[in-house]
């Protein structure tokens, strides 16, 4: 990530303090390098940040503005910010599976529900593991974690009929997409169509976590095991086969077609100033 680094990175943050072998990175250099790619400058991208290994690692990375709302609170932090930033700002995310899908969901959805302009990636590590790894709310089925020692039996978030990004479509976003952080080019073309939507994004992204998640599931802390697993489980929407826990790809793509939250309450309050401003002339 070099030039990327060089470019866009502080360089007091870099290298990251994630374990070694972590995949948290290839989430964050997708997310530059799709930034890169549209040619957007170091102050056109406002970087978001919560809390876990995600906010952690990537918080005050960005050589711009950057803020952070830990427990679930960054997405009203974000909504409330989207309103008094300039239009051609980008707000974009980089948060964790448990504060997305967990403690800020609530939040979550009703930034989708208004359509707020904002592009989050949700670096999914498939639990708490910045706590010791502690099953989550995207822990696969039957998985050992150190809270499910005879194996995850609750739903998920990503099982069929309850897919959190359905969800989201059906509250309101206007583009979806999941990948796992080893797809590489396929995952910043996603990317990249995300931050092009004036409107709510969200890319879901399964990574390895190397130490906690490898260690309960696989028994084992070696890269190369958690990384062929997570890669073995995962095969692009259409492709599936009857082990896969993760389809990639694009699930929902309405970009630009519904008003933006931020650009409505504008034009409402224009609307509401000339209306005073005409009643005061008579
Ligand atoms: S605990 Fe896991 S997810 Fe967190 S930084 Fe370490 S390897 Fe990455």
């Amino acid at each position: 990530m070099d030039y990327l680094a060089r470019n866009y990175l502080r360089s007091r943050k870099i290298p990251s303090t994630a374990c070694s072998g972590c995949g948290l990175g290839q989430c964050h250099k997708a997310m530059v390098q799709a930034i890169h790619e549209l040619g957007y400058k170091v102050e056109d991208i406002i970087w978001a940040t919560s809390i876990g290994c995600a906010g952690r690692q990537t918080y005050a990375t960005w050589k711009g503005d950057s803020f952070a709302g830990t427990h679930g609170r960054v997405y009203a932090i974000a909504r409330g910010l989207r309103v008094v930033l300039p239009p051609e700002k980008r707000i974009v995310m980089t948060v964790g599976d448990g504060d997305a899908f967990g403690i800020g969901f609530n939040h979550l959805l009703h930034c989708a529900r208004t359509n707020c302009d904002m592009t989050i990636m949700v670096c999914d590590n498939l639990g708490y593991q910045s706590t010791g790894g502690q099953y989550g709310w995207t822990t696969p089925p039957g998985v050992v974690t150190d809270s499910s020692p005879y194996g995850m039996f609750e739903p998920n978030w990503v099982q069929k009929d309850q897919d959190v990004l359905m969800i989201l479509k059906a509250a309101g976003a206007t583009f979806l997409a999941r990948h796992v952080s080893t797809d590489g080019r396929a995952m910043v073309e996603t990317v990249k169509k995300a931050l092009q939507n004036r409107g709510f994004s969200l890319i879901h992204v399964i990574y390895p976590c190397t130490t906690n998640f490898a260690n309960t599931a696989l028994g084992s802390r070696e890269p190369a095991k958690i990384y062929r697993w997570i890669k073995d489980h995962a095969a692009p929407l259409g492709q599936e086969k009857p082990d896969t826990l993760w389809s990639t790809g694009i699930y929902y793509d309405a970009s630009n077609s519904r008003p933006e939250f931020s650009q409505v309450v504008r034009e409402k309050v224009a609307e509401i100033q000339r209306r005073y401003a005409n009643e005061g002339t008579h």
